[in-house]
């Protein structure tokens, strides 16, 4: 719409196979951030100077797709896309892990 700034509500990084999107009301809780930087086995996330989470762009293609860090992000079993955090599989047309 003209005149209406439009801006990317998830903050997002890629790699040649997965990229990862993280909900930016969210992605300043120091909380979900400690939660999934202990769940991830491949250190996609970290913890940020402000306590926010932080991507991890240089591990991003180590994901394993255990969906540890959709568990610690209110993920629904089954429903892709339903939590704070979204792995996509840009090697499978951008599906999301679900
Ligand atoms: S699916 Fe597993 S390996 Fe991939 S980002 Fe989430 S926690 Fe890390």
């Amino acid at each position: 719409m003209p005149g209406i700034e439009r801006r990317d509500p998830r903050m997002r990084a890629e790699g040649t196979f997965i990229a990862v999107e993280v909900d930016d009301q969210v992605a300043g809780d120091r909380e979900l951030a400690v939660r999934l930087k202990d769940a991830c086995p491949v250190d996609i996330f970290a913890l940020g100077d402000q306590g926010a989470v932080q991507l991890v762009e240089k591990n991003l293609d180590e994901c394993v797709l255990c969906r540890l860090c959709l568990d610690a992000s209110g993920h629904t079993a089954g429903t892709a896309g339903s939590g704070a955090v979204k792995i996509i599989k840009l090697y499978d047309n951008g599906a999301i892990l679900a």
